[in-house]
């Protein structure tokens, strides 16, 4: 049965706000866990960003609090980027509702907050660190405090936050509700929830739903050697507001600069940027200066861009939940999205976990040839994607039986000639026409260059990759 925001509680200032932001129907973790916050119960709500949780917790939280000029919830977020979003979500969930939302951070001026604070406020949303800091200042007054919610728990405690939320817990007045969301729930959680927590109620989406519809996934087979030219045609193709994953800092930056030198409007983010450097960078994304970011995992989770079209994944990550985070980021909000995986040939079964976690059949999709591209990203061969896995590539000789060519003359040419040590020789087969050997990836282009200049039974020879 199809749930209307309207028959979940919610008072009219708010389903004016809703009906503004063009959300057709509550999703799941709202439906779930809107009623139960209203009735004052406490929450574990596992679901992870993409799904709506903040407006899960936002909704009942902006519907019950009185403005009264002393906080009277807080939410603690894991980054500062977060904790941006949650307080701008809450302030157009909240246009009519008279309360005061103040995000508090670190890596920005302090005094600003404080004088902020000063002027009243109804709900604070804040990094742990900076939270403290207020408190250790005695900035920040918890004794009204009536709503505490952990917003992505299981990544505070990844980020070594733990103290820091328990000691924020033990300045909270006891009688007052507590919300915890996580995508995960690791043992330090449950703990945390029961010392913390009230009989709290476990909501939990299925993780079918966290795939979202709107995204259409495909998969490019391809090796690293042409990642970089696949991802040029791509970029041509459609001209989309594309958000590049790719495995460590390292590949992030080398698709930065390979872009850039190619005259594409791309930035960067990654964990060893300063927190100015991130905020510039997502700025730009945001406003469609730069229109390709790439980003490490750590860098872009939880991250809700307007407007991403597509999501490229230049390495396919090594879990299925990363993946379905990832791909996340596009497709949002009812919006069209895409989402196109690489995959080298050592790297299928990641894939097939993908699809098992998923529950779906990922088709394959060439790379687009249409489009020009710009400068000359062209596709190279790639020995490491051709060769088996004992790391041998086939290469074709032009020469063979009809012309009384035999397996003992092609291996001397190989070993004298071309100077290609036995071992790094496999198989060779002589056919009629040509002649087909195995060579070792790591020799492969030389032998090949070399054979293409030498001459063999009084005809210039040629050698090129094997193709079945
Ligand atoms: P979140 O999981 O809170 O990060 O939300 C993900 C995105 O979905 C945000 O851009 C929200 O504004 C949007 N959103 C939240 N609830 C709904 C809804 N019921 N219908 C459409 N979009 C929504």
């Amino acid at each position: 049965m199809i749930k209307t925001f309207e028959s979940l509680g919610i008072d009219e200032r708010i389903l004016d706000a809703i009906r503004g932001m063009d959300w057709d129907e509550p999703s799941p973790v709202q439906v779930a866990t809107i009623p139960l916050i209203l009735e004052g119960k406490d929450i574990i709500g596992q679901a992870q960003t993409g799904t709506g949780k903040t407006a899960a917790f936002g909704i009942p939280l902006l519907q019950k609090i009185e403005p009264k000029k002393k906080p009277s919830a807080l939410i603690l977020c894991p980054t500062r980027e977060l904790a941006v979003q949650v307080s701008e979500e809450m302030k157009r969930l909240g246009e009519y509702v008279s309360l005061r939302i103040l995000s508090v951070y670190g890596g920005a001026g302090i005094e600003p907050q404080i004088n902020a604070m000063k002027q009243g406020v109804d709900i604070i949303v804040g990094t742990p660190g900076r939270v403290i800091d207020h408190l250790h200042r005695g900035t920040l007054d918890l004794n009204e405090i009536k709503y505490m919610v952990l917003d992505e728990a299981d990544r505070m405690l990844d980020m070594g936050f733990i103290d820091d939320i328990k000691y924020v817990l033990s300045k909270l007045p006891k009688s007052r509700q507590t919300l915890l969301f996580s995508a995960t729930m690791p043992t330090e959680i449950q703990s945390l929830s029961e010392k913390y927590m009230k009989e709290p109620e476990i909501v939990s989406v299925s993780e079918d739903i966290l795939v979202l519809p709107n995204t259409e996934q495909l998969y490019i087979p391809i090796g690293r050697r042409n990642k970089i030219w696949a991802l040029c045609r791509i970029l041509e193709a459609n001209k989309p507001k594309t958000i590049v994953f790719a495995q460590t800092k390292f590949i992030v930056d080398m698709i930065e600069k390979r872009l850039k030198s190619y005259g594409y409007p791309v930035a960067a983010i990654h964990g060893d940027l300063s927190q100015s450097k991130r905020e510039r960078v997502l700025k730009d994304f945001r406003s469609g200066k730069t229109n390709i970011l790439i980003a490490t995992d750590v860098a872009a989770r939880g991250l809700d861009i307007e407007g991403v079209t597509m999501v490229v994944n230049y390495d396919i990550p090594d879990s299925p939940e990363t993946y379905v985070h990832r791909i996340g980021r596009t497709g949002r909000a009812g919006k069209e999205g895409r989402a196109i995986t690489f995959v080298s040939a050592d790297e299928m079964h990641l894939l097939e976990a993908v699809e098992a976690f998923t529950e779906s059949k990922i088709p394959e999709f060439e790379v687009p040839t249409s489009g020009k591209v710009k400068a000359n990203v062209h596709e190279v061969l790639d020995f490491d994607e051709m060769a088996d896995i004992f790391g041998m590539v086939k290469i074709e000789i032009s020469t063979g039986g009809s012309a009384g060519t035999n397996t003992a003359e092609i291996l001397e040419l190989l070993t004298r000639k071309a100077k290609v040590s036995e071992m790094m020789i496999g198989k060779i087969e002589v056919g009629t026409k040509t002649t087909v050997a195995e060579i070792h990836k790591s020799v492969a282009m030389r032998t090949m260059r070399t054979l293409n200049q030498l001459n063999f039974k009084g005809k210039r020879l040629g050698a090129r990759p094997y193709k079945e």
